[in-house]
């Protein structure tokens, strides 16, 4: 696609090496990607949206055409607001494909010209979830192979220096 802007939301608490990973093959495809912060009604986040979108930038540095903002409301009047041409989700297990489905026909209803595209990660991230990392960086356990350093770091602030 030429001239193409995808967009890669998410809540991102914290951004994880699989969402690296599927940043990484998004970029290869469009030319700007912008990972965008969602609110979620179902959780509560541990960090807020300004530590998310710091880890984001901390995580992507090394990739010229990745955008970084926060949105609210629905996903696909904002990826219209911006002229997205694609929105980038990625599949991990079958048990992220029943809710995406689901997702992906109501969004495809309320913006129809909006391409989804879905991205499997590299398998040794296809079981890896933020709410894992959260738990085992809170009991002390090693995330070093789930995060990347700077992230790992300011996990370990979050749960044992503050
Ligand atoms: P989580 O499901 O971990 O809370 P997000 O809400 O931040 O993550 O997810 C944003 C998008 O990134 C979703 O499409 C989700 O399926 C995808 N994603 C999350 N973790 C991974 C991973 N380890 N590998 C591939 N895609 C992932």
């Amino acid at each position: 696609m030429k001239n193409s802007l995808a967009i890669y939301p998410g809540t991102f608490d914290p951004i994880t090496l699989g969402h690296l990973d599927i940043i990484e093959r998004a970029v290869s495809i469009f030319d700007e990607v912008v990972v965008s912060v969602g609110q979620n009604i179902g959780k509560q986040p541990l960090f807020t949206v300004d530590e998310r979108i710091d880890m984001i930038k901390k995580t992507t540095a090394h990739m010229d055409n990745v955008r970084i903002s926060y949105f609210d409301g629905l996903i696909v009047d904002y990826a219209r607001k911006i002229g997205a041409k694609a929105m980038i989700r990625g599949l991990r297990a079958m048990s992220d494909f029943e809710f995406e489905f689901q997702m992906a026909l109501v969004n495809r209803t309320l913006y129809p010209e909006l391409v989804q595209v879905f991205l499997m990660p590299h398998e040794a991230y296809t079981h890896l979830n933020s709410t894992i990392v959260r738990e085992v960086s809170s009991f002390g356990g090693d995330i070093t192979s789930f995060v990347t350093p700077h992230v790992a770091e300011v996990l370990h602030a979050k749960f044992h220096k503050e």
